[in-house]
C-alpha cells in the first residue's frame, strides 16, 4: 500500500496535506515531514491545519510551515493527503474544502475503522503513529532524504503518540525507526523532550494542581475523573491545550481502568478518555459521538459539566456491563451493577473524591 500511495504521489503537482483539528505532534510532526518528502521528490506541497498550533508542538514546523486555510491556496491543490485522521470530519475547513473538491484523497492513519471515500489509504491500526507510517514513506522510497528537520517531526510524533516509548503500540520496529532517526538526522532526543515538555507557564502547574484536586473516583475506583471549569482555566490564565498529558495522572492511581478528563470549552465539555486495561475508551467514546483508539478517544458533550458527568458514568458502566474487562473478571472488586448492589459505590450521585493526591 505505501509502494501504491508513493507512485501516486508523484503524479501530482501540488499537494495540500492536512491534519487533524487541534492537532498533536503526531498530526503536525507527520505533516511537517510528508510535506518535505514532497518536497525532495520535486513535488509542490502545502500544509493546512484549522487551528493555532499551541508553542509545544508549533516549533516543528521548522523545516515546513503548516498554514491556516485559506480558499485561494486551498484551490491551488490537485490532491489532499489527511494525516492522523480518517474521516473529513475530524479536519475543519480543510476537510470540507476536499470533500467537495472532487480532487483525489489520500490518507495515512492509525486510528481504527476508516471510512471508505479515500482513492488509496494506508491504515494501520497497529502503527504507534501516524508518524511512524510516514516514516515508512522514507524507508520504501529513500532513507537518505531524512534530515534533522525531517527527523525532528517523526521523533516528536512516534514519542508522543507513544507516551514516551511505554504503551503497548510501541515495537521493535518503532525503536529501529528511532535509531534512524537518530543517525540520520543527527537529532538530540533530550532537546526535543524539552521542547515538548519544559515550555511550560507557571500557570499550567497551578492548573495540574487543581485538576489533580478536582479527582473523583468512582465504580469501585475503576473509573477517574477530572473535571476542568473555564474558572480554573481563567485563574490559571490558561487554555485547553495546556491539559495536555493531564488526563493521563490518575491512571497511576492503583486499580485505575479509565480516565476522563471533562473541560468546559466554548460553552460545552471536551471529554478526553484514557485506559491502561483492556477496558475499550474508542467504544465508548463513540456512544458519546466521539472516537480514537481503544486507549485513548475523544468526544464532545452540551454540558454541564455535572450532566456531562452523569451522562459520561452511566455510559462508562454499560460499557463495562457489556464488554466486561478481562482483567477484572480475575479479581474480587469487579464491577458490580448498581441496582443489584443497593450499597455499591459506583452510582455516579454517590461517587466519592478521590485521595488527596
Ligand atoms: P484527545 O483526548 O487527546 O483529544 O484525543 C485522544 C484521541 O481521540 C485522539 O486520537 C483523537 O484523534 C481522538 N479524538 C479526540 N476528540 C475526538 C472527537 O471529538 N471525535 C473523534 N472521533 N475522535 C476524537
Ligand atoms: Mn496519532
Amino acid at each position: 500500500m505505501i509502494q501504491t500511495l508513493i507512485k501516486k504521489l508523484k503524479t501530482h503537482q501540488k499537494i495540500a496535506v492536512i491534519s487533524h483539528v487541534r492537532p498533536d505532534c503526531d498530526a503536525i510532526g507527520s505533516q511537517v515531514a510528508l510535506c518535505l518528502w514532497l518536497k525532495k521528490n520535486g513535488i509542490g506541497a502545502m500544509a493546512f491545519n484549522e487551528d493555532e498550533l499551541h508553542p509545544s508542538v508549533a516549533w516543528i514546523q521548522k523545516g515546513f510551515a503548516v498554514e491556516r486555510p485559506d480558499t485561494g491556496r486551498l484551490a491551488k491543490a490537485d490532491a489532499f493527503v489527511y494525516l492522523d485522521g480518517n474521516s473529513h470530519e475530524r479536519f475543519g475547513r480543510p476537510g470540507e474544502f476536499a470533500r467537495d473538491s472532487g480532487l483525489p484523497l489520500y490518507m495515512i492513519d492509525h486510528h481504527p475503522d476508516p471510512a471508505g471515500y479515500f482513492e488509496i489509504a494506508v491504515s494501520e491500526v497497529s502503527a504507534s503513529s501516524t508518524a511512524e507510517l510516514v516514516f515508512r514513506i522514507f524507508e520504501e522510497s529513500d532513507l537518505d532524504l531524512i534530515d534533522r528537520e525531517v527527523a525532528e517531526a517523526l521523533y516528536a510524533g512516534m514519542m508522543t503518540d507513544t507516551g514516551s516509548f511505554r504503551y503497548d503500540s510501541v515495537s521493535a520496529y518503532t525503536h529501529r525507526a528511532i535509531a534512524e532517526l537518530i543517525d540520520r538526522g543527527g537529532i538530540v532526543p533530550e532537546a526535543i523532550h524539552a521542547n515538548i515538555f519544559d515550555g511550560k507557564k507557571p500557570g499550567q502547574l497551578i492548573l495540574l494542581g487543581k485538576c489533580l484536586d478536582s479527582i473523583q473516583l468512582h465504580a469501585r475506583n475503576m473509573i477517574a475523573t477530572i473535571s476542568v471549569t473555564d474558572s480554573m482555566l481563567k485563574s490559571t490564565d490558561s487554555t485547553y491545550d495546556d491539559l495536555e498529558g493531564v488526563v493521563n495522572y490518575p491512571l497511576t492511581i492503583a486499580g485505575v481502568r479509565a480516565s476522563v478528563l471533562m473541560c468546559e470549552v466554548d460553552g460545552r465539555v471536551k471529554l478526553s478518555l484514557r485506559s491502561k486495561s483492556v477496558f475499550n475508551v474508542n467504544l465508548w467514546a463513540r456512544t458519546l459521538n466521539g472516537g480514537g483508539h481503544a486507549k485513548a478517544a475523544g468526544a464532545w458533550h452540551d454540558g454541564p459539566l455535572e450532566k456531562t458527568l452523569e451522562k459520561v458514568l452511566e455510559t462508562g458502566m454499560q460499557q463495562m456491563n457489556a464488554k466486561p474487562d478481562k482483567d477484572q473478571a480475575t479479581e474480587p472488586d469487579t464491577y458490580t451493577d448498581p441496582d443489584s448492589d443497593p450499597d455499591s459505590d459506583t452510582n455516579p450521585d454517590t461517587s466519592r473524591p478521590g485521595p488527596t493526591v
